[in-house]
C-alpha cells in the first residue's frame, strides 16, 4: 500500500523515532509499504516518520543503473557504527522536501549495523550513493533533515518554498 508522505515543515518530522522492540508481521508489513512508497515516489530512501511513523525504521535501493537488478533492503534499528575521516559531497533530494536539491558533506564510508526483515543483525559496510543514503535516512530517525546541514538563509528559502507548496496543495 502506497502511503502519503509527510512534507515538511511537520513536526512528525522533527522527532526522535522509538526504537522497535521486536520485528512483528504489522512491523514487516509497514516495511514492505514503505519500500512500495519509495519506488512510487520514485526515491532511493525513506525513513519510516516520514510517513508519519515514529519507529526506527529506513528503507533503500540506491541502485540506479539502468536494467540492474533491485536491491530492496530494510533495516530496523539502524546504527552507524564507524565512519570515515575522508568525506563525499552528494547533491542531496528529500521526498519530503520536493524539488528541493543541495550539496551535503559527510563520511565517505560508513560501516552500519541493523536488524533486517527477519529480525537478524547485520552489519556492513557502504561507501558511494549507499553511504550517503544511509546517513540521510537515519538522520530522519534523529529529527535531522539534510536541509538542517545548510546555511539558515538557503534553509529558510527552501522551508519558505514548502510552506507555500502547503498551502497550494491544500487547496486543490
Ligand atoms: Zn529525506
Amino acid at each position: 500500500m502506497i502511503r502519503p508522505i509527510l512534507i515538511h515543515p511537520d513536526p512528525r518530522l522533527k522527532k526522535v523515532a522509538d526504537p522497535v522492540a521486536d520485528i512483528s508481521d504489522e512491523l514487516r508489513a509497514l516495511a514492505d509499504d514503505m519500500l512500495a512508497t519509495m519506488y512510487d515516489a520514485p526515491g532511493i530512501g525513506l525513513a519510516a516518520p516520514q510517513i508519519g511513523v515514529l519507529n526506527r525504521l529506513i528503507v533503500l535501493d540506491c541502485i540506479k543503473e539502468e536494467g540492474a537488478a533491485p536491491q530492496p533492503t530494510i533495516m530496523f534499528n539502524p546504527e552507524v557504527i564507524a565512519a570515515s575521516d575522508e568525506t563525499n559531497t552528494y547533491e542531496e533530494g528529500c521526498l519530503s522536501i520536493p524539488d528541493q536539491y543541495a550539496d551535503v558533506e559527510r563520511p565517505a564510508e560508513v560501516s552500519v549495523r541493523w536488524l533486517d526483515r527477519d529480525g537478524n543483525l547485520k552489519e556492513q559496510d557502504f561507501d558511494g550513493l549507499w553511504a550517503t543514503c544511509v546517513q540521510h535516512e537515519i538522520d530522519h530517525l534523529n529529527g535531522k533533515l539534510f536541509i538542517d546541514y545548510l546555511r539558515p538563509l538557503k534553509r529558510q528559502m527552501i522551508t519558505r518554498k514548502m510552506v507555500k507548496l502547503k498551502r497550494e496543495r491544500a487547496r486543490s
